[in-house]
């Protein structure tokens, strides 16, 4: 593919409130972190302009949107995901920008993905069953009772950097489709794809106030502002989770619904049965897609102590060969988003090593000899040997990187996987369809695939447990968050 340019070259990304695209005074940097050049600058939302923003889409309940038809509201997110799809290069070029991500990634999951959200919760929406009620009360009191499904009103929405478009469409979509308005806040990493969304959004003609955008940091910044405003009725938010405690006690005080999508350190379990190919690719996928920036990426990899040495070294060699580098160069794997965020990842490069771990492959930086040396990029890495208290084992790294242990029995590992603070997702590889089931189940995660990983419906619940998260976003749990069920009872 021929590469696209940056959409928002010499230019300010603007926010864009009550149907017009605004800039403030102060204004900061997007970085290319494959080689460390700025982008463009982006105008930063304050106080009173996201105070504008929550104004603007709590009169937009009100107006026209208010009492459009669910028809007509589903028709225009379908106009929605048609102009993303009218504009596919565009995006791509813009979160490839952002990210550094690879071309794969962008043009076969990311941009596909925010189109899709839109036209799959249009449909939910459509599809919503009406339902059928007794012509009395069970206990014969002589009324009838229903329920309709009420929009919450205005949705705060918090998105993280990591797939950038995906995820705020996955809830700026469902949000909309039960006819709430949105205040939508990207991060400050990856603020373009959220831009050209406003301005579709502008295009296809979405009511002033329907879609605001701010843009800015999170604590003392933009999303502190705006998760903590007096009128916003609920909360929806993907990121770390020393951020959704932090958001939740904000939450606290005016008992606000919220929904929280947060980190993992998720376990990938391959038994001896499994298809041992089909395995190694899977894995491959689920520790180094996206440079292992996807919240449901194995960290931890469980190994059956007589296939181990075959499975390290294997990895070892496909993670080796993987071609890291500028994505629209044909790379398998960009840069980590930032250079902040390389520190972290080498930090836990470097704890691994003094915690003792022997470092199979990787644990440094790729040298290029050119521009990219100023990019953000690491080695995919892979340690073995670590003990399950280590902080690499425990901690989510969200880099390249996984550490695989072998096991010897199936109520071990159930157990070792389950030893964790977080609870999002695991992958299971095996032939036997018994075990699949058996060991499925026991797993306290949200999510569990077996021989596949991240194959998504959107239909199936989504979310996590424990440190992993509130709630579940996807199909039916997404309509019924966004929206609030009110019982109405006639008397006979
Ligand atoms: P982050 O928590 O640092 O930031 C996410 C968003 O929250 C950004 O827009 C940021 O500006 C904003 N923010 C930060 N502090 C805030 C505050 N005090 N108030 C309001 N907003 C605030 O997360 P990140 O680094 O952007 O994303 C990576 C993390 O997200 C990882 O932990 C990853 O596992 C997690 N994640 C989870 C899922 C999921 O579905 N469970 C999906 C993707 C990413």
């Amino acid at each position: 593919m021929p590469q696209t340019p940056y959409p928002f070259a010499g230019r300010t990304l603007p926010n864009y409130v009550d149907g017009a695209f605004v800039s403030g005074a102060e204004r900061f940097p997007v970085i290319n972190p494959v080689n460390g050049k700025v982008l463009a600058d982006v105008a930063l939302a304050d106080r009173a302009t996201v105070d504008a923003a929550v104004c603007a889409a709590r009169r937009a309940l009100k107006g026209p949107w208010g009492r459009m038809s669910l028809a007509d509201r589903t028709a225009l997110l379908v106009k929605v995901a048609d102009a993303i799809e009218a504009r596919f290069d565009d995006f791509v070029a813009a979160e490839i920008a952002d990210t550094g991500k690879s071309l794969l990634q962008a043009t076969k999951t990311d941009i596909p993905r925010g189109a899709a959200n839109f036209r799959s919760f249009a449909a939910l929406a459509q599809a919503r069953a009406t339902q059928c009620f007794e012509s009395d009360t069970a206990d014969g009191l002589g009324a009838i009772n229903y329920s309709i499904a009420r929009p919450l009103g205005v949705v705060a929405i918090v998105s993280p950097w990591n797939l950038p478009l995906l995820l705020l469409t996955w809830k700026v979509a469902p949000a909309l489709a039960c006819g709430n308005t949105v205040v939508a806040k990207p991060s400050e990493e990856t603020p373009s794809t959220a831009t050209l969304l406003a301005e579709v959004m502008d295009q296809v003609g979405m009511p002033a106030g329907v879609f605001n955008l701010v843009h800015g940091f999170g604590g003392h910044s933009t999303g502190e502002w705006l998760v903590s405003h007096p009128h916003i009725d609920a909360i929806t938010f993907t990121g770390e989770s020393a951020t959704g405690s932090a958001i939740m006690r904000g939450a606290a005080a005016d008992v606000k619904p919220i929904s929280f999508e947060l980190g993992g350190k998720n376990a990938a379990i391959i038994f001896e049965d499994a298809d041992f190919d089909a395995a190694i690719a899977g894995t491959m996928r689920s520790v180094f897609s996206n440079c292992g920036q996807v919240c449901l990426c194995s960290e931890r990899v469980y190994v059956a102590r007589p296939i181990f040495d075959r499975f390290v070294a294997e990895l070892a060699i496909r993670a080796k060969a993987l071609k890291i580098g500028d994505p629209f160069d044909g790379a398998d794997m960009g840069p980590l988003i930032s250079a902040q965020h390389r520190e972290k990842v080498l930090g836990y490069y470097r704890l691994a090593a003094e915690e003792g771990a022997t470092i199979v492959t990787g644990g440094g930086v790729p040298h290029f000899g050119n521009d990219l040396d100023r990019g953000s990029f690491v080695e995919p890495t892979i340690l073995t040997g670590l003990s399950d208290d280590a902080r690499c084992v425990r901690e989510e790294i969200f880099g390249p990187v996984c550490h695989i242990a072998p096991f010897d029995d199936e109520a071990e590992v159930i157990e070792r996987a389950n030893d964790s603070r977080y609870g999002l997702a695991a992958a299971v590889w095996t032939n036997d369809v018994k075990r699949a089931h058996r060991v499925a189940r026991q797993l306290e995660v949200g999510v569990v695939w077996v021989n596949d990983w991240f194959l998504r419906d959107l239909r199936t619940p989504f979310g996590g447990v424990k440190l992993s998260g509130i709630g579940r976003e996807g199909g039916e749990h997404s309509l019924a968050f966004y929206s609030e069920p009110m019982n109405i009872c006639i008397k006979l």
